[in-house]
């Protein structure tokens, strides 16, 4: 399987498109964060963001195409070594992309349920394919790791196919679907719901904080 110049052209001019609506929300300061979409699966290839660029101003040409490992396939941008993790989560999920923001409420909320967020009885988790009622939704937490193998098995050892998201502690969010669009449509509304979490205690509901006033 090749990959032709022209479709990861089309895939860089995409990504720089979400990755532009991810900036605007204020998920991807400081030039964090990347998107990826897949572009042949045996062997397994991932257009991702390049590195060290600003979200907002991606050009379609700031985009690497990446192997299974992450690693980049030819000469040219540097990928961003998260692009492993990316790899890692398309194998293991089918997915088609998969955007990686840091998001603060992510962030706070892996402070807090340091051992999975759980949610439910929200309308929003329809948004991640979930059903709105009596339908426990756990937000797997992982610790942060610069090793993407070490980051990828603890991704897969949590990996549950009905949660389309991981939370990496103290660092930010990854979130998959079959395409880019459907990938921001899940990313949009579970970052709604990590902000209404971390804002509000919800009476009756397991996404409660723990209570830390007893020792
Ligand atoms: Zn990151």
């Amino acid at each position: 399987v090749t990959v032709t110049g022209s479709a990861l052209e089309q895939a860089g001019h995409e990504l720089a498109a979400e990755a532009a609506r991810y900036a605007a929300a204020g998920w991807m300061p400081g030039t964090s964060g990347n998107l990826s979409v897949v572009l042949a699966r045996r062997p397994l290839r991932l257009a991702v963001t390049a590195s060290g660029r600003d979200k907002a101003l991606l050009s379609p040409t700031d985009v690497v195409l990446v192997d299974q490992h992450g690693k980049a396939t030819r000469e040219g941008s540097a990928p961003s070594a998260e692009a492993g993790l990316h790899a890692r989560i398309a194998e293991v999920t089918g997915a088609g992309a998969v955007v990686h923001v840091h998001a603060l409420a992510a962030v706070v909320a892996g402070e807090r349920w340091p051992g999975g967020l759980p949610l439910r009885d929200l309308e929003m988790l329809k948004g991640l394919g979930r059903a709105a009622h009596d339908d426990l939704v756990l937000i797997p937490v992982v610790a942060n790791d610069q090793d993407m193998r070490m980051l990828g098995d603890a991704f897969e050892a949590g990996f549950d196919a009905a949660t389309p998201a991981l939370i990496v502690a103290r660092h930010g969010l990854y979130v998959w679907g079959r395409d880019l669009a459907q990938a921001r449509t899940r990313t949009e509304c579970l970052e709604w719901m990590l902000r209404l979490v971390i804002t509000t205690p919800l009476a009756g509901n397991a996404a409660a904080p723990p209570d830390r006033s007893t020792p």
